[in-house]
C-alpha cells in the first residue's frame, strides 16, 4: 500500500485549510489577513528584552494561571472561566473534538471562517450551512430550526468574511434556545460596540472566543482564550495539549492584555480608517456591508471581484478573494494604516 493509503478516510478526503499567503514582496501592501497595522504594545519589547532565556529550560504552566487571573479579572469572571490556547485555532480544535462527531453535527453561518468545515471534517461530522440573508448578510429567521440536530453551533461575530455584526438581542435568544454548545467567534470583537462575554458568563452553553492576532497585533505569538461556563472549562482542559502555551507566550499574552489603552488606541484608528474607506468605496457604487470588524466585504459594480483582485495583485497591493457563488463577488480588504488604504483606494481605480 501507499503510505497514503493508511490515512483515515474522513483525512484522506479533505483538502485542508487554505491561509492567506505572506508574500514577501517589495513595496508591498498587505490587506490579506486582518492583521493589524500597528504593533502590539510597547510593553512586549520590555518583556522579550527582560525575559530570562534559561527559564525556557522547564516547562511552561500547563494551567497558564496568572494569564488566566488576568484575563478573568477584566471580565469579572473567574479563573475557571477561562482557557487559553495556541491562537484560538487552536481554541477552535479542543471544541470540535470535544462537541462533534459522525453523530453529533456542526452547525455554522454560510459564508464564515472556512477552517470550521475543515475541523468538522477530521472529525466526521456533518456541516449544517446556515445561509445568510441579503445585502446585508442578516442571520436567516429560520437559523433555530435549520440547527437544531448540530450540538456545537458556531456564530462569528463580527462574522468572517462579511463583517457583519448581527443584533446581541437576536445572539441571546438563539443562545437560550438551541440545544447544545453555542461558541461565539469573537476573534474582531475588539473591532465592534458590543460583544457576547455577559452571554458566556451567565448562560452555561455558551463559550466566547478571543484571539491576541488581530486586535492585539500578535498574530505571529500564536494566542487565543475561551470564556465560558466553569463546567465547559474543565471538560475542555481534559482534551487539550498540556503545554499548549509557550512560556514566552503566556509573559507577552500578560504584558500585551494589561496594556488597554493601547489596545484601544490601536482599535480606534483602524475603526475610524474603517469607516472613511466604506464611505469612499461606498460613493464609487461599491456594495460594502457594514462592518464591525478590521476589513470590509466589497463587492465592485459590475460584481467582478476576480478581475479587481488580478489587477490590485500586479500593483502589488493584496487583498483576500474568495471564489464562490455569493464570495466571488466580494473582496475582503483589511485595514492598513491611512497610508496603505490610500494606495489600496489609488490602485482600485486603476
Ligand atoms: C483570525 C481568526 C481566527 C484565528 O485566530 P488565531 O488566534 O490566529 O488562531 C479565528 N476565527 C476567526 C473568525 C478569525 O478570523
Amino acid at each position: 500500500m501507499a503510505s497514503a493509503d493508511y490515512f483515515r478516510p474522513e483525512i484522506a478526503a479533505m483538502s485542508g485549510y487554505v491561509p492567506g499567503e505572506q508574500p514577501k514582496l517589495d513595496n508591498l501592501v498587505k490587506l490579506n489577513t486582518n492583521e493589524n497595522p500597528y504593533p502590539t504594545s510597547p510593553r512586549v519589547a520590555e518583556v522579550l528584552r527582560d525575559f530570562d532565556w534559561r527559564r525556557l529550560r522547564r516547562y511552561p504552566d500547563p494551567l497558564a494561571n496568572d494569564l488566566r487571573d488576568r484575563i478573568a479579572a477584566h471580565f469579572a469572571v473567574k479563573r475557571e472561566n477561562v482557557i487559553v490556547g495556541n491562537g484560538s485555532d487552536d481554541l477552535l480544535t479542543m471544541l470540535f473534538r470535544a462537541f462533534t462527531s459522525p453523530e453529533l453535527p456542526l452547525a455554522m453561518l454560510d459564508p464564515s471562517y472556512s477552517l470550521y468545515p475543515e475541523l468538522a471534517a477530521m472529525q466526521g461530522a456533518r456541516v449544517i450551512k446556515l445561509p445568510l440573508q441579503g445585502a446585508d448578510f442578516a442571520l436567516p429567521e429560520n437559523l433555530l430550526e435549520l440547527a437544531a440536530p448540530a450540538n456545537l453551533l458556531i456564530i462569528t461575530r463580527p462574522n468572517a468574511p462579511t463583517g457583519t455584526h448581527f443584533p446581541l438581542a437576536s445572539v441571546e435568544k438563539i443562545c437560550r434556545n438551541f440545544d447544545g454548545i453555542v461558541a461565539i467567534d469573537e476573534a474582531y470583537a475588539d473591532f465592534a460596540p458590543d460583544n457576547c462575554v455577559g452571554l458566556a458568563a451567565t448562560l452555561p452553553n455558551v463559550v466566547v472566543l478571543r484571539t491576541f492576532s488581530k486586535s492585539y497585533s500578535l498574530a505571529g505569538l500564536r494566542l487565543g482564550y475561551a470564556i465560558a461556563d466553569s463546567g465547559v472549562i474543565s471538560g475542555l482542559m481534559k482534551l487539550k495539549d498540556s503545554y499548549n502555551v509557550d512560556a514566552l507566550a503566556q509573559a507577552i499574552g500578560a504584558a500585551a492584555f494589561d496594556d488597554q489603552e493601547n489596545l484601544r488606541a490601536n482599535c480606534q484608528a483602524v475603526i475610524s480608517e474603517r469607516e472613511r474607506v466604506r464611505e469612499i468605496l461606498l460613493s464609487r457604487g461599491f456594495a460594502v456591508p457594514g462592518s464591525g470588524a478590521n476589513f470590509l466585504f466589497a463587492s465592485p459594480p459590475d460584481g467582478d471581484a476576480k478581475r479587481r483582485f488580478e489587477s490590485l495583485r500586479r500593483q502589488a497591493v493584496i487583498v483576500r478573494y474568495f471564489p464562490g457563488e455569493v464570495t466571488g463577488k466580494y473582496l475582503r480588504i483589511t485595514i492598513g494604516t491611512p497610508k496603505e488604504n490610500d494606495r489600496l483606494l489609488g490602485a482600485l481605480e486603476e
